[in-house]
C-alpha cells in the first residue's frame, strides 16, 4: 500500500486521511521533517494557507518539503493546499478584497506568506468572497475515471494564470479549478469532503 503523508498542522486533514484510506492507500499524518521523510507522496489539505505556511516554516521543514517535491515526490493540494503549492499568490484580505498586484506589494505578501512555490500558477486568494459566499458546483473533468464531480468551494482561490507546463483538468466557467503539472496536482475546491469523488484514487495513479 502506498504511504501517503497528509500535512496535519492545520485544516481538514482528517477528511483527506479518510478519502485516501477509501482509495486504498495507507495515509498518515505529517507534523515534522521526520514524518515527511517516510512519505512516498504528500497531500496538503484545505484550511488557512498563511497559517500552514508559517507553521511549516516554524517547524523547520518548509525547505525540505519543497526540495522533496522538486526531486519528484508527488503532491496534491486542495484549496489552501493549492495556494501553498502556487508559484505566485495574490490577494490578502478577504473582507476588503485587497489584491496585491504591484511588485512591492507582492514582495510584502510573499514575505508574510511563506509558500512552497512549485506549481507554475498564480492564485488569487478568497476570490469568490468570504465564508458565506462558499458554494457547490457540478464539475466536469478530463480524467476518464472522474467524468463529473461535485465541487465544494469554501473561501476558494481562483487560478488566474497557468504556466505552459500546467494541464487544466477541470474548469468552472472559464476558471481552471483542477490542474496538474507532472506529479503536482492542485484543486481550488475540496474533493476530500465528497465521499467517492475519485480524485484521490486518480492522485494515487500519479504516485
Ligand atoms: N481562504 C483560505 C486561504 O487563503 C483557503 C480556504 C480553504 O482552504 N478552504 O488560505
Amino acid at each position: 500500500m502506498k504511504k501517503i503523508g497528509v500535512l496535519a498542522l492545520q485544516g481538514d486533514y482528517e477528511a483527506h486521511i479518510k478519502a485516501l484510506k477509501a482509495a486504498g492507500a495507507a495515509p498518515f499524518e505529517v507534523r515534522s521533517r521526520d514524518d515527511l521523510q517516510k512519505a512516498e507522496a504528500m497531500v496538503i489539505p484545505g484550511g488557512e494557507s498563511t497559517v500552514m505556511g508559517s507553521l511549516l516554516e516554524r517547524f523547520g521543514f518548509l525547505d525540505d518539503f519543497r526540495e522533496r517535491i522538486l526531486a519528484g515526490m508527488p503532491v496534491f493540494g486542495t484549496c489552501a493546499g493549492l495556494i501553498l503549492l502556487a508559484k505566485d499568490v495574490e490577494g490578502e484580505d478577504p473582507a476588503a478584497g485587497v489584491v496585491a498586484r504591484s511588485p512591492a506589494a507582492q514582495e510584502k505578501l510573499r514575505r508574510r506568506q511563506p509558500t512552497l512555490g512549485v506549481l507554475d500558477v498564480t492564485v488569487l486568494r478568497n476570490a469568490y468572497g468570504t465564508q458565506i459566499d462558499s458554494f457547490h458546483a457540478p464539475l466536469v473533468t478530463s480524467i476518464p475515471t472522474v467524468p463529473t464531480l461535485d465541487g465544494v468551494f469554501i473561501r476558494a482561490p481562483k487560478i488566474v494564470r497557468v504556466g505552459s507546463n500546467v494541464e487544466v483538468l477541470s474548469s468552472l466557467k472559464s476558471d481552471p479549478v483542477l490542474v496538474r503539472q507532472g506529479t503536482i496536482l492542485g484543486a481550488t475546491f475540496h474533493p476530500e469532503l465528497v465521499p467517492g469523488a475519485g480524485i484521490h484514487a486518480y492522485f494515487l495513479t500519479l504516485v
